[in-house]
């Protein structure tokens, strides 16, 4: 039985609403297993612009700081900070996050439930015994490269990012997935752009060196146009997936598919930093702060409702606590209860508050 602080970050959009339900149900887990989760809520992406004037404040990042743990929902979606006039982007919040608490793992489990499989528009047998995970470099490549501006020349405007990735990033990411690997089936698939990016050649010179420090891992190289296609060809032939930022953030919303939906693929961001329970991490759904449904009780927070059981796992090492919720959402899904964005024929559409109250329930 232990205390565990964390700061939820609940951000715009259906943020709000599926963090409640994971807040909902990670506190189901301390009143059914004895433990105390101590929950400070901060702003965070356009509510905090509007709140505070930045898309994280100095004091919300001490918060972060501070805890254990962080739960966050999503940013973004409002026309007013969108686009390239905006001064201040919501989505700073998450870059300052990962960059400032050096968490530069990024891990996305892919394990579709049997009972959805025909709620995917792979086939089902294609999807059959997929279990992967994709660990995409975070605080790297060219979402950070500078320079990045829109220029004003005398030929008319031009615009530039960089691309840029350092031997040691590598290194440390390449790493991460080879010891996952090693927890799993053993098999990494390095996947960059080595036909043409210099950044990816050197990511490929140092995948493969890593790659012979651990002799009992499979180990393959893929290009990440053959990745995109081999994702949903043969999913079930992936077990650990290593990748820079860019790739693994268009890569993992293709492979949500795989599970059925965006609202079902959670994830967690990992640096080296303990705490006295585990590894320090930020925790929050693939998915954005979906706009188009906000507000309306069709988001499916069962994205955010694993985030916990990755939470409880990588940051707590709660392991019972960690599989009791994800056994709870497989239970739920089993018992034909579904969100919009899952619907199939026969089975019970609910809205978000009672999917996560379902999911409590079954947990309690
Ligand atoms: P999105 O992930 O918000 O939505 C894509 C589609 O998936 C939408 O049709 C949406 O309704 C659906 N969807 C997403 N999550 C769902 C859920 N839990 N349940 C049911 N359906 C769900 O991506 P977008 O529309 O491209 O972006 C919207 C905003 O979110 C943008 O401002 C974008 O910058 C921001 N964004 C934020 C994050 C983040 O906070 N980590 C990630 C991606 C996008």
């Amino acid at each position: 039985m232990g205390t565990y602080s964390i700061a939820v970050l609940p951000g715009d959009g259906i943020g709000p609403e599926v963090t409640e339900q994971a807040v909902h149900v990670l506190q189901t887990v301390a009143s059914h297993y004895g433990h105390t989760f101590n929950t400070q809520h901060a702003f965070v992406g356009v509510a905090a612009i509007e709140a505070e004037g930045d898309a994280i404040s100095d004091a919300t990042m001490e918060l972060c700081q501070q805890s254990d743990a962080i739960l966050f929902g999503a940013v973004g979606g409002s026309p007013r900070y969108e686009g390239p006039n905006a001064k201040i982007q919501p989505e700073r919040a998450l870059f300052r996050l990962r960059k400032d608490l050096s968490l530069y793992a990024n891990l996305r489990p892919i394990r579709p439930f049997n009972a959805l499989l025909n709620a995917s528009t792979i086939k089902a047998e294609v999807l059959q015994r997929t279990d992967l995970i994709v660990v995409r470099e975070l605080t790297g490549g060219l979402y950070y490269g500078k320079p990045s501006e829109i220029r004003d020349t005398p030929q008319g405007y031009d615009a530039i990012d960089t691309l840029i990735y350092t031997e040691a990033e590598i290194d440390r990411i390449v790493r991460t997935a080879f010891e996952l690997a090693r927890e799993r089936r053993k098999k990494v698939t390095s996947v960059d752009k080595a036909n043409v990016l210099s950044s990816s050649r050197l990511w490929r010179r140092v995948a493969e060196r890593v790659a012979a420090e651990y002799p009992d891992i499979a180990f393959e190289n893929l290009l990440v146009d053959s990745c995109a296609m081999h994702l949903i060809r043969r999913p079930a032939s992936f077990d650990v997936i290593v990748t820079e930022n860019m790739f693994g953030d268009i890569l993992t919303d293709e492979a949500s598919m795989l599970a059925g939906s965006m609202g079902m693929l959670p994830s967690a961001s990992l640096g080296t930093r303990r705490t006295s329970h585990g590894l320090f991490g930020l925790y929050e759904p693939i998915h954005g702060s979906a706009p188009d449904i906000a507000g309306q009780q069709k988001a499916n927070p069962i994205a955010a409702i694993l985030t916990v059981a990755l939470m409880l796992r990588y940051s707590f090492n709660l392991k019972r606590e960690a599989e009791a919720v994800e056994t709870a959402v497989e239970r739920v899904v089993n018992a034909g209860y579904r969100t919009e964005d899952l619907q199939e024929t026969g089975k019970t559409i609910v809205g978000t508050q009672e999917m996560g109250r379902l999911v409590a329930e079954a947990i309690a």
